[in-house]
C-alpha cells in the first residue's frame, strides 16, 4: 500500500495542472486531470461538508486509499495525488445530510473499468489513434441520418465483419455478405447517407461487461456513464482507454469514409438514481421531485433529471462540448428531449458549432415536474431555433401512429392526405424552419417499416407491402425535413412483429444481409432516392437558406401532388398516389426529367410538356426540370 497522505500535497504546486482556482468557473469535465507526476482531482459535491477521494489498484473489489479533498469554490473539492497514478481507479464519497453517502465514479468520469464501477486514471495522449490530428469533419452537405445499433447492423454473420457488434466493425472498409454484396461501411457509402446516428454508445449499465460471451443485447437507454464509451462494444472492456482509442478510430474511419457520425444522447434519466453518480455524490439535486418529495417519472425509466438547475444544465452543456473536441463527434439526437427546458437545449445549440446537429424526441414518457411552456418539447419547437425534432406527423400520417395498428397513408388509408401534406411543406405549424423536422416513417422504437405495414394491412400481398414501403420513403425524401432512415428498412428488414425489441435477442435484431441481394430492387430504389437528394439539394432545407417553396397542385382523392421550386428557378414535382388505383395527374407545361416512375428511381427519361401522366396504385412519380 502507498502512502498517500505523504503523496498528497500543496495545490499550490498544481497551478500549472489545473487552473480551477484561478479561472472564473471551475469545470466538471476537469475531474482528473492527468499528468505523469501527479493527477488533480476536482469534483462538484454541491452542499456536501466533507469530501474524500478514494483510489484503487482494482476497477472492482480491493481496499480503497482514501484522501481527504479540501473545498475549492462554488462546491468544488479537489486533490493533487502525487506520482503516476495511471493505470488506477477513482471513487470520490461525500458528507451531506449527516451522513456518508455511497461512493462512486464522479458525474463526469471520462474513463471507467469494466462495468462503469469506478474511473479509471489514464493518458489521453495515448488514446489517439494515428492521425487522429488530421481527422476533419466531412462537408455538411444536405444531410440524411441513418439510425444503426451496433449489433443489429453487424451481428448477424452474413455481414461478413471481423469485429461484429463492436466499435471497430465501423473501421472494416470493405466489408461483403456472402452474396458477394457490400456491408458495413462501403453499404453506407452505397446508399449514399450522410450522417449515421449511432443508438446509445456512452457507458451504460444493462449488460453485464464482465460476461460478454453470452451475447446479450440492449438497445443501451440506462445511461451509466455518459462521457465514456460503452465497454461492450469495445474489443476490451477491462482496459479503460481500448473502449475510448477504438470509438476514436470509428469516429475517424467513418469521417474518412465521408460519413458524419451522431450520438444519440439519453440525459433525461439514470438507470438507476441511488446507484448512480448523479444519484450519490449530490443526492436529489440532479433530479425533479413531485411536491409529495417522491420522484418525478417523466421518462417512465424510474426518474427524470433536472436541466434547469445550474449544475445539470452545466453538465449537459460540457458534456455535448466535451464529445465534440474529445471524440469529433458531429452531432446529437436527445432522447426524450421534451424532459428538458427550453434554456438548456438553447445553451447546448449556442455552444456547439451550427453544421453539429441537434435534435431529439419533442415529447416525454408522462408529463414532467416543470411547466409545459418551459419544456423542449415539440410544440415549443420555434423557441429553440436550430434544434430539430422528430416529426410524429409525418409518420403517422404515412403509416400510422404507435398507438394503434390503423393503416394510413402509404397503405391506401385515404383519411390522412391533409396531415401529410402540412408536414411535407415542413409542419410549420411547430417549425420555426422547416429544416427543424427530422422527417421518418420508422426509427428503433415501435415496428421496423415491414413489419407495422404488414400488421396495418392483413392479407397485403409481399409486392404490395414492397410498393407501400417505397411509397412512404418517398415522402420522407423530399419532404422539407430532415430524412432519417432506420438501418435496414433499405434492405426489408423483419423484427418478426416485436414492437419493443430493447432487449431481444440477436435473433431479433439483427439484420439478414442476405436480404440485400433477395431485396435489391427495394435497396436500389432506397439508394436512387438518397442520391437524389443529396445530389440536389437546393429542393431542400439547408443551414443557410433560403428554404424553397412547396405549392400544393390539384390531384385525385388519396393522392399528394406537389411541386418545390428552388431559389434557382428549378423545378421538382413529386406525386404520391395513396390510392388502390391508377390515377392520371397534370404534366408540366414544359419538357423535364422522370427521375421516379412505375416503382423505379434514379432514372432520367425524357419527358414532353402538357397532357397528363399516370401514376400507378401505391407508386410515386418524380419529375425534375433543371
Ligand atoms: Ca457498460
Amino acid at each position: 500500500m502507498r502512502a498517500f497522505l505523504a503523496s498528497v500535497f500543496s495545490l499550490m504546486i498544481l497551478s500549472c495542472l489545473n487552473s480551477c482556482r484561478e479561472s472564473a468557473q471551475c469545470r466538471l469535465s476537469d475531474e482528473c486531470v492527468y499528468n505523469p507526476d501527479a493527477t488533480v482531482f476536482t469534483v462538484w459535491a454541491g452542499e456536501a461538508s466533507d469530501v474524500e477521494l478514494r483510489l484503487y489498484d482494482e476497477p472492482l473489489g480491493g481496499e480503497a486509499e482514501t484522501v481527504k479533498m479540501r473545498p475549492v469554490k462554488d462546491g468544488f473539492w479537489q486533490v493533487g495525488v502525487r506520482g503516476d497514478q495511471q493505470g488506477r481507479f477513482y471513487t470520490f464519497r461525500t458528507f451531506s445530510g449527516g451522513r456518508w453517502n455511497l461512493e462512486a465514479p464522479g458525474i463526469f468520469a471520462r474513463a471507467v473499468g469494466i462495468n462503469g464501477e469506478r474511473a479509471a486514471v489514464i493518458d489521453f495522449e495515448k488514446t489517439n489513434p494515428e492521425a487522429w490530428d488530421e481527422d476533419v469533419r466531412p462537408p455538411f452537405g444536405a444531410p440524411v441520418v441513418y439510425e444503426l445499433h451496433h449489433r443489429d447492423f453487424y451481428i448477424h454473420p452474413s455481414s461478413g465483419v471481423a469485429h461484429p457488434g463492436k466499435f471497430l466493425a465501423l473501421t472494416e472498409p470493405a466489408t461483403l455478405s456472402p452474396d458477394g454484396l457490400a456491408t458495413g461501411i462501403s453499404h453506407l457509402k452505397e446508399l449514399g447517407v450522410t450522417h449515421i446516428q449511432i443508438l446509445p454508445s456512452f457507458d451504460y449499465g444493462s449488460i453485464d461487461e464482465l460476461t460478454l460471451d453470452q451475447g446479450r443485447y440492449n438497445w443501451g437507454y440506462d445511461p451509466k456513464n455518459y462521457n465514456v464509451p460503452e465497454g461492450s462494444y469495445s474489443s476490451d472492456p477491462a482496459d479503460p482507454a481500448v473502449r475510448i482509442k477504438e470509438f476514436k478510430q470509428m469516429v475517424q474511419a467513418l469521417h474518412r469514409a465521408g460519413l458524419r457520425v451522431i450520438m444519440d444522447v439519453v440525459y433525461n434519466h439514470t438507470y438507476e438514481t441511488e446507484g448512480c453518480a448523479l444519484g450519490r455524490i449530490v443526492p436529489d439535486y440532479f433530479y425533479r421531485h413531485l411536491p409529495d418529495g417522491t420522484l418525478s417519472n417523466g421518462s417512465g425509466c424510474g426518474n427524470e433529471t433536472a436541466s434547469e438547475k445550474e449544475m445539470m444544465r452545466r453538465f449537459m452543456v460540457e458534456s455535448v462540448r466535451y464529445w465534440v473536441d474529445e471524440y469529433h463527434v458531429d452531432g446529437f439526437r436527445f432522447d426524450l428531449m421534451g424532459i428538458h427546458d427550453i434554456e438548456t437545449m438553447n445553451a447546448i445549440r449556442a455552444a456547439l458549432p451550427d453544421d453539429i446537429l441537434v435534435y431529439g424526441e419533442g415529447w416525454a414518457a408522462s408529463a414532467p415536474a416543470l411547466p409545459f411552456g418551459q419544456l423542449a418539447m415539440k410544440a415549443n419547437m420555434a423557441a429553440i431555433p436550430g434544434v430539430g425534432a422528430f416529426s410524429d406527423d409525418i409518420r403517422d400520417a404515412l403509416v400510422g401512429s404507435p398507438f394503434n395498428s390503423d393503416p394510413a397513408f402509404a397503405a391506401g388509408a385515404p383519411l390522412f392526405k391533409e396531415r401529410l401534406e402540412a408536414a411535407i411543406e415542413g409542419s410549420r405549424s411547430w417549425t420555426g424552419r422547416p429544416l427543424q423536422q427530422i422527417c421518418y416513417v420508422t426509427c428503433h422504437d415501435n415496428y421496423c417499416l415491414r413489419d407495422r405495414l404488414a400488421l396495418s394491412c392483413p392479407g397485403a400481398s409481399e409486392e404490395e407491402l414492397l410498393k407501400m414501403d417505397k411509397l412512404a420513403q418517398t415522402a420522407i425524401l423530399t419532404a422539407q425535413g430532415i430524412p432519417f432512415i432506420f438501418a435496414g428498412e433499405e434492405v426489408f428488414r423483419t423484427k418478426g412483429g416485436d414492437e419493443n425489441s430493447y432487449r431481444s435477442p440477436d435473433s431479433v435484431n439483427a439484420i439478414d444481409w442476405h436480404n440485400k441481394k433477395v431485396y435489391n430492387d427495394l435497396f436500389r430504389y432506397y439508394s436512387a432516392l438518397v442520391h437524389f437528394r443529396t445530389e440536389h439539394p437546393r429542393f431542400w432545407p439547408s443551414l443557410d437558406g433560403p428554404d424553397p417553396e412547396v405549392t400544393f397542385l390539384d390531384a385525385p382523392e388519396g393522392v399528394v401532388y406537389f411541386r418545390i421550386d428552388a431559389a434557382d428557378g428549378s423545378r421538382l414535382w413529386v406525386a404520391l398516389n395513396g390510392s388502390r388505383r391508377p390515377v392520371p395527374v397534370k404534366a408540366p407545361e414544359s419538357s423535364f426529367s422522370i427521375i421516379v416512375t412505375d416503382g423505379l428511381a434514379g432514372l432520367d427519361l425524357p419527358g414532353t410538356g402538357g397532357g397528363t401522366i399516370r401514376v400507378e396504385p401505391l407508386e410515386a412519380l418524380v419529375l425534375l426540370q433543371k
